[in-house]
């Protein structure tokens, strides 16, 4: 199996040099090859995402990445800028299923600002699908009304086809956790939700093992922050899965301690944390790799089908937490502060 490995920019490298050790302290046999992405792959080949990155990736089993973003590439024009390289992934690869994991560890449940009890023992998944609705459907633009005033206007569209891939996803993903699985869409306003809500209950027949719920989204953002333990997985479109998954990673308080994956029809996939190049932090050894690193456990689970692998490197980052190491992102008094490298250290160890 051969991984690409894109570090990007910022603390990108810093984090996923981490993660490369603890795949490789695994010995899977795994091939890993690196290569440039974002601001990186426009410094190195003039374009965020350089032909030779994308050969590359076409040619891998897994993608493991970093993060993208350089402020000081932000007034190239926007297809030359860093975050591009995402969306170009994105759409070259097809991955159309976003989980983003929200876990509470027992050790950081006062990083979040929530009460303790509300959000003690969290663990949902939320998948996004990520490659239709309003952000891709057109027409879009802006034009200029008979009486002068100009209009903005975007489309939302899905077709069944696309409701009908992420909601088996979704199925399954319910199938391997607690076996509830909750739509959430506006089905009593939009015609493109009414059909998304017939759609997931047309292929809800093929799980009976499943629990189905249906939720609207307004309901569903309350919910979030009102009783989140009563989700197990939810499966939502591309909009509204872009506001409930920041929701929903923002119930941790921890934005260094979350993976994701993005995945195509045929498993592959695409593994990063869920924050972005932190240039504030970059080069400075003090960024939290647990998010990278529980990517890379997803990357096993999901692309790989390698399960006890993955459980092991998710215990291994429980233990640590557990032994009372903490990055400055999730520091507390008392605990014992260490850097990215510590961090990774650490994780070796307990593995
Ligand atoms: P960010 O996630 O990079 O950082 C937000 C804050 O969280 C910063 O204070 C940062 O220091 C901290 N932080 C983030 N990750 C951390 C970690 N692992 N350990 C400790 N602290 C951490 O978001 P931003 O500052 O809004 O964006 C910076 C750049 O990243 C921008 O160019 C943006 O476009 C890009 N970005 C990329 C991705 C991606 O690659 N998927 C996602 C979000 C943002």
């Amino acid at each position: 199996m051969k991984i690409a490995v894109l570090p990007g920019d910022g603390i990108g490298p810093e984090i996923v040099a981490e993660a490369l050790r603890v795949l490789k302290a695994i010995d899977l046999k795994f091939e890993f090859e690196e290569a440039p992405v974002g601001g990186a792959g426009y410094r190195a080949k003039a374009h965020p995402l350089p032909e030779d990155t994308l050969k590359l990736v076409k040619a891998s089993d897994a993608i493991l990445f970093g993060a993208v973003g350089d402020f000081s590439l932000d007034t190239l024009p926007r297809e030359l800028r860093p975050e591009q390289a995402i969306l170009g992934l994105r759409k070259e690869l097809n991955l159309f299923a976003n989980f983003r994991p929200a876990l509470v560890y027992p050790e950081l449940v006062h990083a979040s600002s929530l009460k303790p009890e509300v959000v003690a023992g969290l663990d949902i998944l939320i998948i996004r699908e990520l490659t239709g609705d309003i952000y891709f459907g057109k027409p879009r633009g802006i034009h200029t009304l008979e009486n002068g005033e100009r209009e903005g206007f975007d489309t939302m569209r899905y077709k069944e086809s696309e409701i009908r891939r992420v909601a088996h996803v979704g199925f399954q993903a319910a199938q391997k956790r607690g076996k509830r699985l909750c739509s959430v869409d506006k089905a009593n306003v939009l015609d493109t939700m009414q059909l998304w809500r017939e759609i997931v209950i047309e292929v809800s027949k093929e799980y009976p093992d499943v629990a189905l719920e249906h939720m609207y989204v307004d309901n569903a953002a309350m919910q979030l922050l009102k009783s989140p333990k009563q989700f197990d997985v939810i499966v939502t479109g591309n909009m509204f899965g872009d506001i409930l998954s920041d929701e929903a990673s923002m119930l941790t308080g921890s934005i260094g301690m979350l993976p994701s994956a993005s995945l195509n029809e045929k498993n592959f996939g695409l593994y990063e944390p869920i924050h972005g190049s932190a240039p504030d932090i970059a080069g400075k050894g003090i960024a939290n790799p647990l998010a990278t690193i529980l990517s890379a456990a997803m990357m096993l689970r999901y692309s790989f089908n390698l399960a006890e692998p993955a459980d092991r490197i998710e215990a291994a980052v429980k233990k640590v937490l557990a032994q009372g190491y903490r990055t400055g992102d999730i520091k507390e008094a008392g605990a014992k502060m260490v850097g990215t490298k510590e961090m990774g250290d650490a994780v070796l160890a307990a593995l």
